[in-house]
């Protein structure tokens, strides 16, 4: 797995943006220097002083964006060089406690957008940059102000935002309709398409109700949306009602994923109960996936190793897990499908992989 977050020591008063580079390509107020590297790792200097990071050699890092946090003691490589999968964690905040989260949520909240906006700024030229939490439009506000910057001064980025959709409303409508959010997709998840379940999955009342407000004001922006859905025992059976739903109501969506369990966080604890063996019944996913195709609504899978899918839907199955949190199993050596392939995540049950997997 490669590491985000490294031991940093620096004696600066506050946290700062870095970008690291091996030689004199220091033109800019953030570049810092390498100025020598060892067994440990690195150290950099720039305008905030020396930066000694270790666990990484110099030529991993090179490039690299990094948030430095000295009072922390690490630093955090917020945009990996050649990487497109580089996320900014914008709060642990959330106002939702799904049954499968990845990351539950904490109470507190450390602002560091114009930190990110920094190193947006920093981005390497065609990036395509996630946004996650918790919830990010908690913080809506300074969310959307941070991207209207950066979008604005830097025309070839993109944004991807994840959110529950539970914040737009109709003050939303003028400001998302500026040609700059046609560079940002919200990544919006329904779990069902009956409110009682949907807000059971998510651990709020009202959840769906109000995500159909969300997504009346994001179709009038003119928004684009990819709806996600994660598949637990609670909900398989009725993907395919959700499937004629979206179609009927949310056509507009540029595309559906239908997205495998993490085992992490909440699921982890949960797994017996949450995960579903979509090799051993893939019948729902399936009849889902064809009800939404056939009435204009373009679907994929994420997290679903591609030799588990059925021929039929092989071709959906995306390779969708970041690259820092990526594996294969042993098994798969001989695989000629892997570039291809979602493999699995760094965390997934190793025997459960091993089991599951027939090279093709
Ligand atoms: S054998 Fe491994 S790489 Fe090949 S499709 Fe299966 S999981 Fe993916």
């Amino acid at each position: 797995m490669i590491r985000l977050t490294l031991p940093a020591m620096s004696d600066a008063e506050r946290p700062y943006v870095a970008r690291l580079g091996r030689t004199g390509s220091s033109n800019g107020v953030h570049d810092f220097e390498l100025i020598g590297e060892d067994v440990d790792g690195a150290t950099y200097v720039g305008r905030n002083g020396l930066v000694a990071i270790d666990g990484a050699t110099a030529a991993e890092l090179e490039g690299d964006v990094i948030i430095v946090d000295p009072a922390g003691g690490r630093a955090e490589r917020i945009l990996r060089r050649g990487s497109t999968h580089n996320t900014l964690l914008v709060t642990e905040r959330c106002d939702q406690l799904c049954l499968m989260c990845s990351q539950p949520p904490k109470k507190t909240h450390v602002d560091r957008f114009a930190l990110f906006e920094e190193a947006c700024l920093l981005a390497e030229p065609g990036s395509l940059i996630g946004v996650s939490g918790g919830e990010p439009t908690l913080y809506k506000s300074d969310l959307l102000g941070m991207m209207e910057r950066v979008l604005g001064e830097r025309s070839d980025i993109e944004f991807h935002v994840l959110t529950n959709g539970q914040f737009f409303d109709d003050a939303d409508v003028v400001r998302l309709r500026d040609p700059r959010y046609g560079r940002v997709t919200w990544g919006i998840p329904v779990y069902a398409a009956e409110a009682v379940l949907h807000d059971r999955i998510v651990g709020k009342d009202g959840a769906f109700d109000r995500l159909e407000t969300s997504m009346a004001v994001l179709a009038r922006a003119g928004a684009r949306i990819e709806l996600r859905t994660v598949l637990i025992a609670d909900n398989v059976q009725a993907l395919p009602i959700l499937a004629s739903y979206i179609a009927r109501r949310l056509r507009f969506v540029e595309v559906w994923s239908i997205m495998q369990l993490e085992h992490i966080g909440f699921a982890r604890t949960r797994w017996a109960s949450l995960f579903v063996d979509h090799a051993a019944d893939f019948a729902p996913i399936g009849e889902a996936i064809d009800q939404a195709m056939l009435r204009g609504v373009r679907a994929q899978l994420f997290n679903f190793p591609r030799c588990t899918v059925p021929v039929a839907w092989r071709g959906l199955a995306r390779a969708s897990i970041s690259d820092w949190k990526r594996r294969y199993a042993d098994a798969c050596s001989p695989c000629r499908e892997r570039d291809a392939c979602s493999g699995f995540f760094e965390w997934h049950p190793t025997e459960q992989a091993e089991a599951g997997v027939r090279p093709l």
